[in-house]
């Protein structure tokens, strides 16, 4: 198995970005293309070319909702951590003496 890192894996990365990015692109327009094509019988190539077309899309926006769920928990979690980090208050024996002579 290929093990990319770095700048390697940003190009990796950009790539499969890019070519989902086409895949979409091209599903959408052959889709908007062919929507009243000439329907040659049960067996036409061009309705099956579109329900892949439409499985491709209805694909590609399952995963990019998926991820853009992990990634607002991620963000949440991480930003909600770093928040109760900075209000922790800091507990001396000046401060617990002061409290209890409130
Ligand atoms: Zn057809």
């Amino acid at each position: 198995m290929f093990k990319f890192r770095g700048r390697e894996q940003k190009i990796v990365t950009w790539v499969l970005v890019c070519c989902l990015f086409l895949t979409v692109c091209l599903s959408i327009a052959f889709i908007a293309g062919h929507t009243q094509h000439e329907h040659t019988g049960a067996d036409c190539p061009v309705c099956a070319e579109l329900q892949v077309a439409a499985q491709n899309l209805t694909t590609v926006g399952t995963a990019v909702f998926a991820a853009a769920v992990v990634a607002v928990l991620t963000w949440n979690l991480v930003t909600g951590l770093q928040k109760q980090q900075y209000q922790l208050p800091v507990l001396t024996l000046v401060l617990l003496k002061i409290q209890l002579n409130n």
